[in-house]
């Protein structure tokens, strides 16, 4: 209960099969959604920031709000740095409290991404705290970088396995397909599965999902409604996601949603009530849509009552 690492969660969802969700959160609303939607389901959660969100709110604010909140919860909350991108922030989030990092060096040569994995395993494991690397690289934006087709490369299973031995990495995310944002697919939704399913079996750890928001209609339609413009966009669908999960994802990241949901709110409450400018009735249910959101992802992952 309470504050724990990321192998903690991963390595019990891995052996019965089912995934953890992490969500981004980058103030107290989000996260309060997130919370109350875990500790409602009595899942697990894991909780992350972005480098983006630390820039914006400040690490300090962010990781006491988030220790705060996993202390009171009866439930199994993790803190995550998502991707980190150097080894100064993944040193900045371990020593702010965060059970986990990911150190992101896809964007490097294969081994300057191996050494750089290596050395936050190093360091992460003497704070107890967990690593998640990524190989592969997933189109769409990712933080403010902006990947396009030829920047992106889907993952190497054997390569997956050389990785993984070398670097004594937790967790890792193998691109198979998905995109970062809320404009994942032109055509059909299509992810690798021969590809992930040789990965988990090549590597035997827990793997992860990125740019795997679905994209309710629902948020799009409500915020096109009341003065959005946001025309083509699609996620990955649910049945896609069990499917994953079966073949050895046992994180899935969410955070495209949450501000889908979140922004959808705000400009229903502002449309609707013109003459008002108190937050707390501003942003108030912003909790509400938040977690909704939450809810329906421990749904599809089948987290509920692990926690
Ligand atoms: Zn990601």
């Amino acid at each position: 209960m309470g504050l724990v690492n990321l192998s903690h969660v991963l390595l019990k969802a891995k052996e019965r099969g089912y995934a953890v969700g992490a969500f981004n959160f980058v103030n107290m609303e989000m996260l309060q959604g997130i919370l109350d939607a875990a500790v409602e389901t009595h899942s697990p959660v894991i909780i992350q920031t972005t480098e983006g969100a630390i820039e914006y709110a400040g690490i300090d604010y962010l990781a006491s709000m988030a220790r705060m909140a996993a202390e009171k919860a009866n439930i199994e909350v993790v803190i995550h740095l998502d991707h980190g991108k150097s080894l100064d922030t993944v040193m900045l989030a371990l020593e702010h409290g965060y059970t986990s990092v990911m150190i992101d060096a896809s964007d490097k040569p294969y081994k300057e991404n191996l050494s750089l994995t290596k050395e936050a395993v190093d360091r992460a494991h003497k704070f107890n705290a967990s690593v998640e690397a990524e190989l592969g690289r997933l189109k769409g934006i990712e933080d403010n970088v902006n990947v396009d087709d030829a920047g992106s490369t889907l993952v190497d299973p054997e390569q997956a396995k050389e990785f993984v031995k070398a670097t004594g990495v937790d967790a890792l995310a193998p691109a198979i397909g998905t995109s970062h944002g809320a404009f994942k697919f032109k055509g059909t939704p299509r992810l690798d599965m021969k590809r992930l399913e040789l990965v988990a079996s090549l590597t035997g750890i827990p793997l992860v999902l990125h740019g795997a928001s679905s994209v309710p209609k629902g948020s799009i339609e409500k915020a096109n409604k009341y003065g959005a413009n946001i025309k083509g966009a699609a996620g990955v669908p649910d049945d896609i996601i069990k499917q994953a999960i079966k073949q050895g994802i046992c994180k899935v990241n969410t955070d495209t949603d949450l501000r889908l949901a979140f922004t959808a709110s705000v400009r229903e409450e502002l449309a609707k009530h013109p003459e008002e400018f108190d937050l707390r009735k501003i942003l108030g249910p912003t909790r509400q849509a938040v977690k909704a959101i939450v809810l329906n992802r421990i749904g599809v992952f089948g987290s509920g009552n692990r926690g």
